[in-house]
């Protein structure tokens, strides 16, 4: 479906019993010879893809944009970084896959990562390239194999993926797409020949993903969702903190898991934070995503407008304000309007929610242990951002935020150089960095015992 029209654009029946069966079987033999291909040659399959990204960005980006939404010249930036992180991980799996010698007197003792094999990725329709090669790239250079299967609304980015790894002369096997609804997810899960699954999305989808793997007792990493904080101070430089805020919030249409979801300002420049903050979020262009004029964009499906409607709606009753939007734009297409809220009640779904689209919300608070408190007061715990120029403040958002990332005087974003993930109810593991290439590998302990009792000599090894 096209987000900006409504309209169908293609219909895919979802894959039978027996072509799951087949890519199932696929998987599991192809794994026994892909784990023993040379890195270097796994790290080449992977730079190709990069090249391949780069050679058909146009097209892979007008692709998204019209399976989920996203603006183009955001689609085009998405499927660059896709590229640069397949370069990352060609350029340094060799290396950080090499065995870690532990020197130990009398042994050659050292720890190896192996691959686990077929890893089961169940992807979301929001970054629909960036999602799937931040995991792919160093799982499948480590010498796993993928079955990927993606939100039921983007088959298209499905099918163009699965073709890159074929064109980048992955063999049959390596990565493969299952046109699968989430509930075919727990019966391809618990199939012996899946050794581990990784998810990203929702909290509900998690959690069950997590509660069928624990039965079976396999490995997960998950990325769930965020309601991260964007903290202001008064030493901040306040113009830059608005514009970054505003950027912050609209990453993708509002519909980011690291998108700056509550707005905590001092009392101090609250006043002249809102006032350039709402002034801005009330001029934004919304419309085509096609157009490079646009800055907000359809949400991806109906059922995401109503829901966030639903949320703004549910906080006003509950008691907040509106300094701008509030409500649906359109038809056609599901679009909604910029928003801004405040005097958020506790117990209300903006404080208490993800909210997943152009809806920010704005706290007021006394001084930085009310801010960090607040902050803290979610049960997410993905990314945070505060904006001081104080040193002292810096390193106690630095030390307390309750996050897998702080960013001080900076707008959070993934860097396949920087490990990335969340805790609390944001979910466990890490992606990118040497960490997300780690996560499905056995990390082997080897302790060879030398003497000459056993006719072993450091040299004969
Ligand atoms: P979603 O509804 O949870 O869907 C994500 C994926 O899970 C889809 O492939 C979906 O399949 C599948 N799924 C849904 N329910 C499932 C279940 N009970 N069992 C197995 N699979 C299930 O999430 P979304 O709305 O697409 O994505 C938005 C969420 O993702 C937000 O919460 C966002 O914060 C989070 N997110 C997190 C990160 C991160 O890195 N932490 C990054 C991006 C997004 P169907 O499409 O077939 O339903």
């Amino acid at each position: 479906m096209n987000p900006a029209t409504g309209e169908r654009v293609r219909e895919f029946s979802p894959h039978t019993d027996r072509a799951i069966e087949e890519r199932l079987s696929r998987s599991a033999s192809t794994f026994l010879q892909w784990r023993g291909v040379p890195v270097q040659e796994r790290a080449a399959v992977v730079r190709r893809v990069a090249d391949a990204l780069d050679r058909d960005k146009s097209q892979l980006a007008r692709l998204m944009t019209i399976e989920m939404g996203k603006l183009l010249g955001a689609a085009e930036e998405e499927v660059a970084k896709c590229a640069l992180t397949c370069r990352f991980y060609a350029d340094s799996a060799e290396r950080l896959l090499s065995p870690e010698p532990v020197p130990i007197e009398g042994e050659r003792s050292y720890v190896a990562y192996q691959p686990l094999g077929p890893v089961l990725a169940v992807m979301p329709w929001n970054f629909p390239f960036w999602q799937v090669l931040r995991f792919a790239a160093p799982a499948l250079a480590a010498g796993n194999v993928a079955l990927l299967k993606h939100a039921s609304n983007v088959p298209q980015c499905a099918l163009a993926i699965e073709q890159l790894f074929a064109t980048a002369g992955a063999p049959p096997g390596v990565f493969q797409a299952l046109l699968v609804g989430s509930d075919a997810v727990a019966r391809i899960l618990a199939d012996p020949r899946v050794v581990a699954a990784t998810l990203t999305g929702s909290e509900g989808a998690g959690s069950s993903v997590a509660s069928v793997a624990g039965k079976h007792i396999k490995k997960t990493v998950l990325e769930l969702g965020g309601s991260d904080p964007f903290i202001v101070m008064p030493s901040a430089d306040l113009k830059i903190a608005a514009d970054t805020a505003l950027r912050a919030r609209l990453i993708n249409s509002g519909q980011s898991c690291i998108a700056a979801k509550r707005f905590i300002v001092h009392d101090a420049i609250a006043d002249e934070f809102e006032r350039r903050f709402v002034g801005a979020m009330k001029a934004l262009e919304v419309g085509d995503p096609m157009s490079p004029d646009t800055r907000v964009g359809p949400l991806a499906t109906e059922q995401l407008v109503r829901e966030l409607d639903d949320q703004v709606r549910g906080t006003v009753a509950a008691g907040a304000r509106v300094l701008a939007g509030g409500h649906r734009l359109g038809p056609p297409g599901w679009y909604y309007a910029p928003t801004v809220l405040t005097d958020i009640p506790a117990d209300s779904p903006a404080y208490r929610d993800e909210i997943f689209g152009p809806v920010a919300s704005l706290f007021r608070v006394a001084d930085i242990d009310e801010a960090i408190a607040l902050a803290n007061a979610t049960r997410f715990g993905l990314g945070s951002s505060a904006w001081t120029r104080n040193a002292a403040e810096i390193d106690q958002f630095a030390e307390r935020l309750e996050a897998g990332t702080v960013f001080v005087n900076g707008l959070v974003a993934s860097d396949p150089r920087f490990p990335f993930g969340g805790i609390k109810a944001s979910g466990y593991g890490r992606e990118l960095g040497a960490y997300g290439l780690r996560e499905f590998t056995n990390v082997k302990t080897v302790r060879i015992k030398l003497g000459a009792d056993r006719g072993l000599t450091e040299a004969a090894e």
